[in-house]
This record gives structure tokens, C-alpha cells and sequence, in this order.
């Protein structure tokens, strides 16, 4: 808790954005913090509610203590915060940039729609650590002698590994890209995580015993079980990157694209990769249409106005959230927030309930418009709402059908779930084959950054205690 009537004192605040028409003129991050003493009066209005749903499994999936470090910071005991927060959570500046904060939902002052603001204080806390010299490579006093493989170092990857080799263990990532961070660095543009971050924690991690394996696509060109023979443990956390197909006729005219390699290569483009001798996938001087109501659509939406589209229009195929419809402003709701980010407010027009019919193009096979129908509930088409939207670019962000079969998990050949998912038990993160385990996005579907934080926290503790017999890492 903070102060005991600071609810009743205190408005909620959160930080100021750059306004749209200067923050589209580039790709960096564009939240102005609040200062130190409003993120201290911030933290003041957690009042000692009893249950603090906050930090349960759904307020948050690292069950971060979020009434302690709020009292911590309300008392100016920042240091002590970090510790606390660092104590459940590798990689607070990620989550407290870009996690849709389900704490805030789950606080009990969200009755009242104005919940303490968990992130904004989560964030200044780990910025403040890292700005302090606070964090620092925590290399452990003993070796096991035990040797673990993590594929993928996506933030799944990144926090087994670090946890790993906290525990003593000699830790080697294998990433398939030049860079560490998975969709953390590939896939969320810069505006919502500059990827100093993730530079920061690799070094970090380096300093701790890590070791990076760059440019090795698993199960491509390099067996896994060249790896399960070298290692006592292998942990696959590659993600869930194949697209849900595209089902609308004239998705193959010139123009139509997936979201993925859109967002990818304008990271690279940012990130200084060479990206010179590719297509060049830009929605610059274009109409474009983004299909799709997720991260990923409003990602794309705010990339293309930074890249310079004419006009962008989002189509989701969900009705409008009521509290749009009604023009409330009881912020945050998650289930609105889930669906808009800063991008919409960047001129993005939204069509809600707007299914996506047919793409139209022209006799040189690129893509000109997009027809539409609105449609009900059940997601039908209502017969004479047919509309055309003008595009030169169309891009599809619906969604992701698990892991990638090719490769790494055919060689494998371990049991999937019902989803097409790799399958892993939820307790031990154990695969149905000896001495693999899974977590992140590869075993759960697509989800958020803090899920993947905490399976790879967990999934290393399963290993650490079928390596050693027991395990101090915490849960
Ligand atoms: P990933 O981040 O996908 O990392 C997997 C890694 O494994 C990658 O680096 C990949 O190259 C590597 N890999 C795969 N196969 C192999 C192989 N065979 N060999 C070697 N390496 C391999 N979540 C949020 O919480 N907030 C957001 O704002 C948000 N925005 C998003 C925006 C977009 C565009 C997308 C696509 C997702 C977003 N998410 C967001 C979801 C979040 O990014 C993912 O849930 C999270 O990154 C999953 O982490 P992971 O470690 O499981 O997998």
C-alpha cells in the first residue's frame, strides 16, 4: 500500500504523449515520464485493499508485488523497490513499456475506472535502476558443471536463460536472427520499445555466464539433436510465428501482405540492418488498409504513418467497444485497451464490425481497394452494406495458428496440444520427449511478453530441480 487516504486525495495520472503530428515524424519511443514526485504520488494512491488482486494470476502472471514496491516508492525507497520489483521480474522495463497492464484492471480502485497506475510506476522504478547502476550482473558463486540449450531468445528464452544461469548452469542461446529478443526486437516497433533495452539485459546476461549463439536456425542448419547430445537440457521457446491463412479472394494481387515481414523489416531498417537488397515493403505516399484489431494492427497502423501513408483505415471485424460507441472516457478499460493503442490516434480511420470481403485490383495485378460488408454478430456478412475502401498497400494482421511445424519441431516429433501448440505439461514444462522442455508463445499460442517472462522463469525452475534434485530459483 501507499498512503492510506491517497485514493481519496490523489488523481490518477498517467504520463503525456508527444502529440501525433510530431511523434509520426519518427520511430523512437514518445512518452513523456512523469516526474519523480508525481510517479511518487502515483504510487501513494495503492491503498491497502486486503486481497490485492493485483498481483493474483490474472492481475499478473509474474505476480510482481505490486502493493510492496508501491509503498516503497511512496516512501522514497527506490532502491529497495528495484530489488523487490527485480525479485519476480527479469526484464521490468519491457513489461512496464509495453505490457497492457492486466494489474490495472484487476486493482480494486478499477471499480471506480481510475486504478493506481501500476505501470507507469513499474517503469519508472526499472528505469530509474538501471539509470542508478542498481542492476547488475548477478553471476553465481558456484558452477554445476550442468550444460543447458535455450532456442530462442525471445523474452520466454531470455528470462529461462537468465534464471539458468543464475542457478549455476552453463546457459547457450541459439537464436536464428543477428539479434537477441525475439518479437521483442522484430516484431514491436521501437515507438512502443527502443531496443537499447534489450541490448542492455543481453550484456547483462553475457556478464553473468550466457552465451549467444547468433545466425542458428535449429532444426535447419543446425540438427537438434546435435544439441540434445551436447546438452543435459534443452528448452524450446521459438515463438508462434505461423500466420493464420488468409481466406479472401484476391489476396495474391501485388500489394497484399502479411503483417509480420512489414513490421520486421522497418525493425531492421531502425535497428541499422542492411535491408537495402530486399523488397522494399513501404507504405509510403500509399492508402493503406490494415485488417485486423489486435497489437500487431495497431503496430502496423502506427509504422505506416511513420513511414508516410496517405491514409490508413483499420478494419476489425468485432463491433465497436461500447465504450467508444458511448464516447466514454473510463480509461483503462483492458479490453478496449487490448484492442487501441497510441497508433489509432494517430489518424488511423477505424471500421468496426467490418468484414473483409474481397480484395479488388487491376489489370496489372496489383491491388487497388478492398470491398467490405458490415456484418452481425455471428460474423455474417448483412446483405446490402456492402463499401469499398481505396488501398495501394493491405495488410493482414489476424493472428497467429502456433509454432512453425518445418524444422526444428518436425525433427523433434514431440506431441502437439489440440491447437497445433508444442505440447508441455504446465507444472514441469517437460515435452513428451526426454530431457526437452518448452514455454513462451511456443507452448501457449500467442499471448503477451510478461506470459512469456513467466514460463521461462517457471520452465527454468522445472529444469533447474530435474538437474540438481531441488531447486532455490524462486517461482
Ligand atoms: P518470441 O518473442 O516469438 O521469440 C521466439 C524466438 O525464437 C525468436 O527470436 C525466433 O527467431 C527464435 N526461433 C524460432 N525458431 C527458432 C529456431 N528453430 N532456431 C533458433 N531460433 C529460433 N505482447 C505484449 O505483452 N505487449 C505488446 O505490446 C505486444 N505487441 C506485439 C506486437 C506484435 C507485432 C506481435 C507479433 C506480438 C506482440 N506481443 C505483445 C506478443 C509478444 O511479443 C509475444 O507474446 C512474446 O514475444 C512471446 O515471447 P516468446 O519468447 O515466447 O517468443
Amino acid at each position: 500500500m501507499g498512503k492510506v487516504t491517497g485514493f481519496l486525495e490523489i488523481d490518477r495520472e498517467e504520463p503525456r504523449y508527444q502529440p501525433a503530428s510530431d511523434r509520426i515524424r519518427h520511430f523512437g519511443e514518445f512518452t513523456i515520464p512523469l516526474r519523480e514526485a508525481q510517479v511518487v504520488d502515483q504510487a501513494a494512491r495503492c491503498m491497502d485493499c486486503g486481497v490485492p488482486f493485483c498481483h493474483g494470476d490474472t492481475g499478473c502472471p509474474v505476480h510482481n508485488q505490486i502493493p510492496d514496491w508501491n509503498d516503497l516508492v511512496y516512501n522514497n525507497d527506490w532502491e529497495e523497490a528495484a530489488r523487490n520489483l527485480h525479485s519476480t521480474n527479469n526484464f521490468p522495463e519491457f513489461t512496464g513499456r509495453i505490457c497492457p497492464a492486466p494489474c490495472e484492471e484487476a486493482c480494486t480502485l478499477n471499480l471506480e475506472d481510475v486504478p493506481v497506475a501500476i505501470k507507469t510506476v513499474e517503469q519508472a522504478i526499472a528505469d530509474k535502476a538501471i539509470k542508478s547502476g542498481w542492476v547488475k550482473p548477478q553471476v553465481p558463486a558456484h558452477k554445476t558443471g550442468k550444460r543447458v540449450a535455450v532456442i530462442g531468445s525471445g523474452p520466454a528464452g531470455l528470462a529461462a536463460a537468465q534464471q539458468l544461469a543464475r542457478a549455476g548452469h552453463d546457459v547457450h542461446v541459439y537464436e536464428r536472427e543477428p539479434k537477441a529478443g525475439g518479437l521483442l526486437r522484430y516484431g514491436i516497433p521501437d515507438f512502443k520499445m527502443e531496443k537499447d533495452h534489450i541490448d542492455f539485459r543481453v550484456s547483462q546476461m553475457e556478464a553473468e555466464g550466457v552465451t549467444f549463439h547468433y545466425g542458428v536456425n535449429v532444426g535447419v542448419t543446425t540438427p537438434l539433436s546435435t544439441l540434445q547430445a551436447e546438452h543435459d537440457a534443452v528448452l524450446l521457446a521459438g515463438g508462434a510465428e505461423k500466420p493464420r491463412a488468409v481466406d479472401v479472394e484476391g489476396n495474391s494481387f501485388d500489394g497484399v501482405h502479411y503483417a509480420m515481414p512489414f513490421l520486421i523489416q522497418q525493425n531492421r531498417r531502425v535497428g541499422g540492418e542492411d535491408v537495402s537488397g530486399e523488397f522494399q515493403l513501404s507504405a509510403a505516399g500509399k492508402h493503406v488498409v490494415v485488417v485486423g484489431g489486435g497489437d500487431t494492427a495497431s503496430d502496423c497502423v502506427g509504422t505506416s504513418f511513420r513511414q508516410g501513408a496517405i491514409a490508413v483505415t483499420q478494419l476489425d471485424v468485432r463491433p465497436m467497444p461500447p465504450e467508444l460507441e458511448n464516447k466514454l472516457t473510463n480509461w483503462p478499460n483492458w479490453a478496449v485497451k487490448m484492442r487501441t493503442s497510441s497508433s489509432q490516434a494517430e489518424g488511423a480511420i477505424r471500421e468496426f464490425s467490418a468484414g473483409t470481403m474481397k480484395i479488388l485490383g487491376n489489370a496489372k495485378g496489383h491491388v487497388t481497394g478492398v470491398e467490405c460488408a458490415r456484418v452481425d454478430r455471428k460474423r455474417q456478412p448483412i446483405e446490402g452494406s456492402e463499401f469499398v475502401i481505396k488501398a495501394d498497400l493491405v495488410l493482414f494482421a489476424i493472428g497467429f495458428a502456433g509454432p512453425l511445424q518445418d524444422g526444428m519441431l518436425s525433427e523433434l516429433g514431440a506431441d502437439l496440444d489440440k491447437r497445433g501448440n508444442l505440447f508441455a505439461d504446465t507444472f514441469t514444462y517437460k515435452t513428451s520427449v526426454d530431457k526437452v522442455y518448452a514455454a513462451g508463445d511456443m507452448r501457449r499460442g500467442q499471448s503477451l511478453v510478461v506470459w512469456a517472462i513467466r514460463e521461462g522463469r517457471q520452465a527454468a525452475r522445472a529444469i533447474d530441480n530435474d538437474l540438481m534434485g531441488k531447486t532455490d530459483l524462486p517461482r
